[in-house]
């Protein structure tokens, strides 16, 4: 990262993260910090100063349930500084593997999930047609879902190291 840090780019986007007073309720409130290493208080502590927030596998573990936001007495939109963060992140190109494993999939089959042999039999045994009414039936119309894909870059994502 260049220019600007993150919090500075938050900044321009209207979100205020230095008025965290660091109390926890978001993370006290956070269901999936009950499962995960999810901290989201430590995470927003971590993006006022350190670009590396964009590298924490924690950033992808919001379910984006808004609770945290909800509750937060410095009304800190949390959840769309956490969208944000991921937006640099992505853009920079620091997804995690499964989020370049689906982008290939997305780029190739027009699906984050290709049907496979199984599923085709198993449609051929329910009396449908082995093949959804989907890009897998079109081609023509995956030509389009590559063609769209391509202008919003989503290839480019790939290019970046991880
Ligand atoms: S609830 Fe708000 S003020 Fe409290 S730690 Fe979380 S982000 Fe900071
Ligand atoms: S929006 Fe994300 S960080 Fe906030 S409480 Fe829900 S899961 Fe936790």
């Amino acid at each position: 990262m260049n220019k600007n840090n993150v919090q500075e780019q938050l900044k321009e986007v209207g979100i205020d993260i230095l008025k965290c007073m660091q109390c926890g309720m978001c993370s006290g409130s956070c269901p999936s910090g009950r499962h995960t290493s999810l901290n989201v208080r430590r995470l927003i502590r971590h993006a006022c100063k350190n670009p590396d927030v964009l590298r924490k596998k924690e950033l992808w573990m919001c379910t984006t349930c808004y609770n945290c936001q909800e509750r937060c007495p410095r009304n800190i939109n949390i959840v769309d500084a956490i969208l944000k963060i991921r937006t640099i992140a992505a853009h920079e190109g620091m997804i995690l593997a499964e989020h370049r494993h689906v982008i290939k999939l997305l780029i190739e089959y027009g699906h984050a999930v290709p049907i496979d042999e199984m599923s085709m039999n198993k449609r051929e045994q329910l009396g449908l047609e082995r093949l959804p009414e989907t890009v897998h039936k079109y081609p023509e119309a995956l030509e389009e879902i590559k063609t769209l894909l391509k202008s919003c870059n989503l290839d480019k994502i790939l290019d970046h190291d991880s």
